[in-house]
């Protein structure tokens, strides 16, 4: 770990900054349990020294032409890929995840989104409608200081899925990473400085959910929250915005059904459905971990799948033969494991997985945990209904499609999908009527940044991506001109 990176700042008007508080509270890593940053524990003092110094910054950022902002995205998007390898490791390190997925996504993610939003600003346009003597023309204005809130689980990657439409829009930020993961938010804040955005346009408060985003969504000058976390955290975001008529973006928890029909390529399925199941050892938003089998491949598939799983390695995130990191924190282990107990409980037996790995120290004192399948639980059990949010999927027969639809459907949840079959119309008709704001067919997470990216129900409200993205961080003025 870079040394610098020990004692983390917050990031506001372009300098790092001691918390008013002058505490800190330890960054551990989850692999080893050892400590590898300090993380500044901010509050309300902060939160508030950064609106004033987004505030101070938003009129000239505003003004600067499209073009201008998105060259400074552009270089943005060019620091991170310069910077990849050492990034890669600050996010593994952090996260528990496998150095190599850190590599080959979330990292070259992060400048994605910042090349994908560069080009979509210089490419915007706005809308006019004519009739015989009368123009209306829309213009599209900033709104001011937007907070953004992110999860750990992508840390780097939705962070910068937040800023760089925030910023295209000529809006000011303060980020709020999670406090588990606060390190390539920080080097986020150095590389923004570096290609030369002004001082002020993007701020940084670290520390815990319940002090500084708790007061960055109730701060009365922050215009716009975007969050992504969890559905109870969300609601409470919810309830804090909504009397002030803050604009709201909320990317929730999900309990992601997988359709497999006997009709399906079953190798390419298998292959599929592991990669669904447990990327990121399970905790990605949009992993599917409940997944439903046509009765008549049921055995086959089961087999197929548990073998796929069982063989899995589960080792040091840096090893690169490693498929299956840390999880975040001991205390979600045995959250994650309290949900093993309970699925047992309720009369779900574990096929493979179910238990710690044993590896050698540091290891040992890591958050690891087997990839686990459970079948035999009914649908209404708890462990189907709640988000685990770990290596762990449920197996379910279903006898037709009209059945499966039924058990995809009955959740509180809705927020991805995906279907596995080579009957096309069987494809269409399932899609339509799937209760998600995205599915995927023979595929999964295959993502085109300019497509809706969001759930229904509990999974959340509004979407982001492409021009979603544009119009949440701006707000629309028509204009009516009488000839
Ligand atoms: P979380 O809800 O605990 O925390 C998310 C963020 O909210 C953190 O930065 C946290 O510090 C902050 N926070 C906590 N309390 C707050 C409060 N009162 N006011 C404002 N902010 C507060 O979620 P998590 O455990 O970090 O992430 C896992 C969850 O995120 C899972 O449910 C997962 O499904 C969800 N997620 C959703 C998406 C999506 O796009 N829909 C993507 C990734 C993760």
């Amino acid at each position: 770990m870079t040394k610098a990176l020990r004692e983390l700042g917050q990031f506001i008007g372009g300098s790092f900054l001691p918390p008013h508080s002058g505490a800190s509270f330890p960054d551990l890593d989850p692999a080893t349990g050892r400590e590898i940053a300090r993380v500044p524990q901010g509050g309300a003092e902060d939160v508030e020294a950064a609106v004033t110094a987004a505030e101070a910054a938003a009129p000239g950022w505003a003004a600067k032409a499209p073009a201008e902002r998105a060259r400074l995205l552009d270089a943005v998007a060019d620091r991170i890929e310069a910077r990849l390898d050492e990034l890669a490791e600050l996010e593994s390190h952090d996260t528990g995840k496998p150095l190599s997925l850190a590599k080959a996504i979330d990292i070259p993610r992060a400048a994605a989104n910042f090349r994908f939003f560069a080009g979509a600003v210089r490419h915007d346009e706005t809308a006019c409608h004519t009739t015989p003597g009368v123009i209306n023309y829309t213009l599209r204005r900033p709104l001011g200081v937007v907070g953004l809130i992110t999860p750990w689980n992508l840390p780097l990657y939705l962070l910068t899925w937040k800023t760089a439409p925030a910023l295209a829009m000529g809006n000011t930020v303060i980020a709020k990473p999670s406090e588990l993961t606060p390190l390539t938010a920080h080097a986020l804040a150095e590389i923004l400085r570096e290609v030369g955005v002004p001082a002020g346009v993007f701020n940084l408060v670290q520390g815990y959910g319940a002090e500084v985003g708790q007061a960055l969504v109730e701060h009365p000058r922050v215009k716009a929250i975007s969050f992504t976390g969890g559905t109870v955290t969300g609601a409470r975001v919810a309830a804090t915005a909504a009397p002030q008529f803050k604009k709201l973006s909320l990317e929730l928890g999900g309990k992601n059904p997988t359709l497999v029909f006997a009709d399906c390529d079953l190798e390419q399925t298998l292959d599929g459905v592991v990669r669904a199941g447990f990327t990121n050892q399970g905790q990605v938003c949009l992993c599917g971990s409940r997944i439903l089998i046509e009765e008549s491949i049921y055995p086959e598939f089961r087999d197929g799948l548990v073998a796929r799983v069982g063989g899995m390695k589960v080792g040091p995130p840096q090893a690169v033969d490693t498929q299956l990191g840390a999880l975040i924190s001991q205390g979600h282990r045995e959250k994650v494991e309290g949900y093993l107990a309970l699925a047992q409980e309720e009369g779900g037996t574990i096929l493979t997985g179910g238990a710690r790995p044993t590896l050698p120290p540091p290891y040992d004192a890591g958050a690891f945990l087997q990839p686990t399948v459970i079948d035999g639980l009914g649908h209404e059990c708890r462990a189907v209904q709640e988000e685990i949010f770990g290596p762990v999927v449920t197996l379910h027969p279903f006898k037709d499609e009209e059945q499966a639809l039924a058990l995809a459907n009955g959740v509180q949840f809705g927020l991805s999908a995906s279907v596995w079959t080579r009957d096309l119309a069987r494809a269409h008709r399932v899609s339509a009527a799937l209760e998600t704001g995205m599915v995927w067919v023979n595929t999964w997470l295959l993502r085109d940044l300019r497509v809706p990216f969001g759930g229904i129900k509990d999974s959340g409200v509004g979407r982001e991506g492409g021009r979603y993205s544009l119009e949440f961080f701006s707000e629309a003025r028509n204009v009516c001109i009488k000839l």
